[in-house]
Formats: structure tokens, C-alpha cells, sequence
């Protein structure tokens, strides 16, 4: 997988990054950040953006909705 392009920015800023994600969770939501560990991102140099591959922020998701179950 290889992007070079920053969908939000448009330069070509984006930095591969690989070990462990670690996602804020939004301040309204119950527990601490999600970390994915031994992982693959990207991220912007120029907007600070981060691009998640789709198993990681599946990944993300599903410990957010498993999460959200358990606090309903
Ligand atoms: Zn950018």
C-alpha cells in the first residue's frame, strides 16, 4: 500500500508509520484511547493528519462499538 498524496492537504507530505496506534477517543466517550498495537499508518507532515489503512480503523470501530455495549 503506498500513498503518497494527502487527502486532505494535497502535498505530498505523507510519512508511513508502523508500531503502535494510539487513538484519542472524543472527550464524550467512556474510557481511555484505543491502542492498536504492531500496526501500519500514515501520517501528514504538512497538516498533521493521519491516514488509517481500513483494518485499523476497523479495528478502532469495533473497540469503540464493543465499548459503547458495554456502557449501554
Ligand atoms: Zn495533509
Amino acid at each position: 500500500m503506498t500513498i503518497t498524496h494527502c487527502p486532505l492537504c494535497g502535498h505530498e507530505t505523507l510519512e508511513s508509520r508502523s508500531g503502535d496506534y494510539r487513538f484519542e477517543t472524543p472527550p464524550d466517550f467512556v474510557g481511555e484511547a484505543v491502542v492498536v498495537g504492531d500496526t501500519e499508518w500514515f501520517e501528514c507532515h504538512q497538516c498533521g493528519e493521519h491516514i488509517l489503512p481500513h483494518p485499523l480503523s476497523q479495528a478502532i470501530e469495533r473497540e469503540l462499538s464493543r465499548r459503547a455495549a458495554f456502557a449501554a
